[in-house]
C-alpha cells in the first residue's frame, strides 16, 4: 500500500534516558563558549545537536513511530554511534545518537525498532570530556537505492537542525506507561458495557 503523507503522524520526539540534564543545547547560541572555536575548526557554526549528560544508562528509541537502524558506527576513537531514520508528516528525519558505550548496541542495522524499545547504553566514547549522551536530528531524503542524504548538509551545522520543536521532556518509557493505563481502562469501559448488555439480555 502506498503511504500518503497526511496518513501519517507528526514527529513527536521524547526523553531517550531516564534522567536528564542538559549540558549543551543546538546552535552556536547554546554552544559552550570554550568549545565554539574547536566546532569552528571542524567546520561548524556551533553544536549540532543537545548534549545530555548520564552516565552509562539504557537509551530507548525515543520516538512516537517505528524507527529503522540505518547505521551503526563502532570506531571507538571516533565514537560509537547510531542512526535511526523515522518517517512522519514531516518527512524523513535521521535521529543520531553518540559516545555509546563499546559493545552496547542490542539492534543491528535494517532492525525495525518500536517506541520504547532498549537501543544501548549510553557512554563517553569519541570526542567527548565526560559520559554523556549527544542527540543530534537530521532531515533527510532517501534516493532510489534506499541511501539517506541530508537536505540541509551546508546550514552550518552538517544538516543538523534544532530538536526543540519536536521535543517533549516526558521519558518515552513513563509515556508508554501512560498509553498502556489508557488503554487498560477503555478495555475496563468497553467491558463494564458489555457485562451490562448481556445482564439485560439474561
Ligand atoms: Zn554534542
Amino acid at each position: 500500500m502506498r503511504i500518503y503523507k497526511y496518513m501519517l503522524p507528526k514527529l513527536k520526539i521524547y526523553r531517550p534516558i531516564r534522567r536528564n540534564r542538559i549540558s549543551q543545547g543546538f546552535g552556536v547560541e547554546n554552544t559552550a563558549p570554550h568549545l565554539l572555536e574547536a566546532y569552528k575548526k571542524m567546520g561548524m557554526r556551533g553544536h549540532n545537536g543537545v548534549d545530555l549528560v548520564v552516565d552509562h544508562k539504557p537509551l530507548f528509541w525515543n520516538c512516537n513511530v517505528r524507527g529503522f537502524v540505518y547505521k551503526i558506527s563502532v570506531d571507538v576513537k571516533g565514537g560509537i554511534g547510531l542512526d535511526i531514520i523515522s518517517q512522519t508528516r514531516e518527512g524523513y528525519y535521521k535521529h543520531r545518537y553518540w559516545h555509546l558505550k563499546e559493545g552496547s548496541i542490542i539492534v543491528k542495522e535494517g532492525d525495525w525498532v518500536d517506541s520504547g524499545q532498549l537501543l544501548a547504553t549510553t557512554g563517553n566514547t569519541g570526542w567527548s570530556t565526560g559520559p554523556h549522551l549527544h542527540y543530534g536530528l537530521k532531515p533527510v531524503i532517501r534516493d532510489m537505492n534506499n541511501i539517506y542524504h541530508n537536505s540541509l548538509q551546508n546550514n552550518g551545522y552538517y544538516g543538523a537542525v534544532d530538536l526543540a520543536p519536536f521535543f517533549t521532556n516526558i521519558f518515552i518509557l513513563n509515556l508508554m506507561k501512560v498509553l498502556y493505563e489508557q488503554v487498560l481502562s477503555l478495555m475496563r469501559r468497553i467491558f463494564k458495557t458489555q457485562r451490562s448488555l448481556l445482564n439485560k439480555n439474561i
